[in-house]
């Protein structure tokens, strides 16, 4: 039953009928873009197939992540308080309790969400949509049509075809878990394996993180993923190289798990078996060959540039599209669609250069634009020049300790060419996840590094490095 449903508001399948806009997909894109029609004056309906609006950053990406996140993060200023003076007392840590609140705030969200998609007008419906012809869908039986129809579905996460896959959890079990497992395998080497990964090390749990090749992330500049490995390693986390699954098998009597590799390992005594190999577009209940819409091998829908698939009148974004899977992503692909098919903004579009993003690892890492060997491969060699600094955080810099044991912080910029414009800028160390949102707007200038040398610095931070490499 959907919450519409619940609360009586609209019949099951919603009104139907004939509209400016219909939306397909309640998510990041999909309620960003059907709220900008509706401001725009468009006739909208946006049809979301779960009885909770927001999509899988509100309900199981990023929000109840980052919720994760930091209370990983208290635990790693708890152990550190003893450096600053502090005698702290036992402490204990209630997965289950966190893991209430969180929901609560999750379901207020979704809230927030309905509330705020019925205000601007659009009329919203509960029920998985299915193309039956052309910019034609039906949702619990019920017809609708439109002059335009934008597709924003997203992804699920991908299980592996081995033996025992059954047995495992992905990134959206992971907010099942209600009590905190004492030890996990996560297997994947990319955004999500490494977060969950690292919040369970940090949160105590004996972790080991199973990957394809020698480095986690290594879609990232090396710099990154090579810091990256050293700081796992120092934090505890077991990164167990060059791994691939062969199967996962059950002790029935105790009901833990074994992670069997293909080069004859086995790591067992395993409450959790998580999977993190990537995601797939959610098409599989769609009708989308009804739709005359062309999807690539992977499935992910097709689009150009303004997010027209091959069908006339009929679009995508969002993750759905496998571009840069990344909430403002689709938030700005939505409105930006939005403000061209309802606001006469021909030109609108959004643009996919220059994304700055995160990954919540420990240390987090920051991320825009090229890495060194992209940035090498498009503008050659000799074109290219690299600044960059290894340095201890002062926030660890009087730890009694060894320099080498302490947490590092890195950062690397790119330029190219005699004004040395800036094509790339990649940072790991306490704190990069607040850094990099400023620069970001610095490259989306077209800035310089000399644009970047002539901003005074603001001292003691570690984003003044930014601003003072030679
Ligand atoms: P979604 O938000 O997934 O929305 C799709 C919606 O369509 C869903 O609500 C779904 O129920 C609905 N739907 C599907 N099929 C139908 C149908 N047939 N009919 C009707 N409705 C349907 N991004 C960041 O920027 N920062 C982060 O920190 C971050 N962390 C993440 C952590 C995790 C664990 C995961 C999995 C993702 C994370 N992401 C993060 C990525 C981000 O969540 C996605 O890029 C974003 O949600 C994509 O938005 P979307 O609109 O394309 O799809
Ligand atoms: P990613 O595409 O980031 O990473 C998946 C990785 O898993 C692959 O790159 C691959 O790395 C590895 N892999 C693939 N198949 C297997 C296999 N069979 N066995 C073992 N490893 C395998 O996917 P995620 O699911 O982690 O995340 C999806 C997207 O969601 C991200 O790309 C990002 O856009 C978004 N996201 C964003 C976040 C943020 O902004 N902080 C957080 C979480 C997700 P390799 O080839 O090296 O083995």
């Amino acid at each position: 039953m959907s919450s519409a449903e619940a609360t009586g508001e609209t019949p099951l399948g919603g009104p139907g009928g004939h509209y400016d806009y219909l939306v397909i997909g309640g998510g990041s894109g999909g309620v960003s873009s059907a709220r900008r029609a509706a401001s725009h004056g468009a006739k909208v309906a946006l049809i979301e197939g779960t009885p909770n609006l927001g999509g899988t950053c509100v309900n199981v990406g990023c929000v109840p992540k980052k919720v994760m996140f930091n209370a990983a993060h208290i635990n790693e200023m708890l152990h550190a308080s003893k450096h600053y003076g502090y005698t702290v007392g036992e402490t204990s840590f209630d997965w289950g309790k966190l893991k209430e609140m969180r929901d609560a705030y999750v379901r207020r969200l979704n809230g927030i969400y309905h509330r705020n998609v019925e205000k601007s007008g659009v009329t919203l419906v509960y029920g998985m949509a299915k193309f039956v012809g052309p910019k034609k869908a039906v949702v619990e039986g019920v017809e609708y049509t439109a002059d335009h129809v934008m597709i924003a579905v997203g992804g699920t996460p991908s299980m592996p075809d081995v033996p025992g896959a059954e047995l495992c959890i992905n990134s959206d079990g992971f907010f099942d878990v209600t009590e905190q497992p004492k030890k996990v395998a996560v297997v994947g080497a990319g955004y999500i394996a490494v977060e969950l990964a690292g919040i369970f090390d940090a949160l105590g749990t004996e972790t080991h993180l199973f990957i394809r090749h020698e480095r986690a992330m290594r879609t990232l500049d090396p710099l990154l993923s090579d810091i990256l490995d050293l700081e796992m390693a120092r934090a505890g986390l077991a990164v167990h190289k060059n791994s691939t699954t062969e199967k996962i098998t059950k002790d029935e009597a105790t009901g833990k798990l074994t992670l069997h590799t293909k080069d004859g390992h086995a790591l067992g005594d395993l409450d959790v078996v998580l999977m993190a190999i990537g995601r797939s577009p959610n098409v599989g209940s769609l009708g989308l060959p009804s739709a005359g819409v062309e999807q690539s091998e992977r499935g992910h829908i097709t689009v150009d540039e303004w997010q027209n698939t091959s069908a006339e009148g009929v679009y995508a974004l969002g993750d759905v599209t496998g571009r840069v899977e990344l909430t403002p992503m689709a938030i700005a692909a939505g409105r930006t669609l939005s403000d061209r098919l309802f606001a006469g903004m021909k030109d609108a579009k959004a643009d996919y250069t220059n994304v700055p993003t995160v990954v919540f690892s420990h240390p987090p890492m920051a991320t825009c634009g090229l890495t060194e060997p992209d940035a090498r491969a498009a503008y050659g060699e000799d074109a290219v020049k690299v600044y960059q600094s290894k340095f201890t955080n002062l926030f660890f810099g009087h730890w009694q300790m060894p320099p080498e044991d302490k947490e590092k912080t890195a950062m690397k910029v790119i330029v190219t060419g005699e004004s040395e414009k800036v094509v790339g800028i990649h940072i790991i160390g306490m704190g990069a996840d607040e850094m990099m949102q400023g620069f970001g707007v610095a490259m989306k200038m077209g800035c310089t590094k000399a644009d970047l040398d002539s901003c005074v610095a603001i001292h003691p931070t570690a984003s003044e490095e930014l601003v003072t490499l030679a």
